[in-house]
């Protein structure tokens, strides 16, 4: 590893680390919930850039290479010895690791494998949580079910963030990917096998929650098998905060009618992430460093 940056967020609680693998770059990002010993979350990338070209996503639709399996897990081991937090498997009530920061985790499954297993036996209590756009990928679907039957702290989340495939394919371009209805099915075949929720992720935007949007979103996704996270997709022209704002109310409200139709809700909580760039759509120093090692 050639270097490691690290941004501090204003509030003290989210720290976002940029590394340099020389020929790649990988960011990871660690939040503290009240406090480590709380709830710790780090959520660290699968691949450098990503090929998957979402429309909100500071990627900017640039792939350039899989990660290891050894520069997965060195993310999280550099975050913590960083943080002199090494004992956060069993200081923490919970701790959190999601494979959602940069990269598909679906398109880089042998090293994501090999993380996850070393992850597992390294940090026993840690929940390995694995984020999916679902690309088209039978192999890897295969692979992640037998795993997850193996290692009981995986779970599974699909980031939909549309209720229809048309809409859906505008927004998440890559093809071949799977139809809402493929991935509603694969998500039953996990739970079934699993025992455990799958999650759906859904980030608010203008014209994504009409009634019809989220009556077909329940038709699909049964509360009996799924989870909704709800979020804010900010665009790369504001920050989370005022995309946070400026949705508070339609969160409320979405959030109001999954609950009364039974689901289990949660809302993603950004703060911390404004300063640091920390969200999704706002992976600057990425985009600062593909321009100047002239990739972009
Ligand atoms: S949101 Fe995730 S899957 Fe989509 S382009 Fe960005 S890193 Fe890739």
């Amino acid at each position: 590893m050639n270097d490691v940056k690290r941004f501090d967020s204003s509030e003290g609680n989210v720290w976002k680390y940029v590394f340099d693998f020389g020929d790649a770059i990988a960011e990871a990002v660690l939040y503290k919930y009240e406090s480590f010993n709380k709830l710790t979350v780090l959520c660290v990338s699968v691949q450098s850039g990503c090929p998957v070209g979402c429309k909100f996503c500071g990627t900017g639709n640039k792939f350039i290479r899989n990660l290891t399996s050894d520069e997965i897990v060195k993310q999280v081991h550099y975050c913590l010895h960083d943080m002199n937090i090494e004992d956060v498997n069993t200081a923490s009530e919970r701790f959190q690791i999601m494979f959602m920061s940069m990269g598909e985790p679906m398109l880089n499954m042998d090293a994501l494998r090999g993380a996850i297993i070393e992850l597992n036996t390294h940090f026993r209590n840690a929940e390995l949580l694995v984020s999916t756009m679902m690309p088209k990928n039978p192999k890897s679907l295969h692979t992640f079910l037998g795993l997850s039957q193996y290692i009981h702290k995986i779970g599974l989340q699909f980031s939909i963030h549309e209720a229809n495939d048309e809409r859906r394919n505008k927004l998440i371009p890559y093809e071949p990917k799977y139809s809402l209805r493929e991935i509603r099915d694969y998500g039953i075949i996990w739970n079934h096998t699993t025992n455990r929720p799958v999650y759906i992720n859904y980030c608010i935007s203008e014209d994504n929650h009409s009634d019809e949007d989220i009556n077909r979103l329940m038709d699909l996704f049964s509360p009996r098998v799924f989870n909704i996270t709800l979020s804010v997709i900010c665009s790369s022209d504001e920050t989370m905060k005022d995309a946070g704002f400026r949705n508070l109310e339609t969160i409320k409200k979405v959030s109001d009618k999954f609950l009364e139709n039974g689901y289990n809700v949660r809302t993603f909580n950004p703060a911390g992430q404004d300063d640091i760039g920390g969200g999704c759509g706002q992976l600057w120093y990425v985009q600062e460093w593909l321009r100047r090692e002239g990739k972009k």
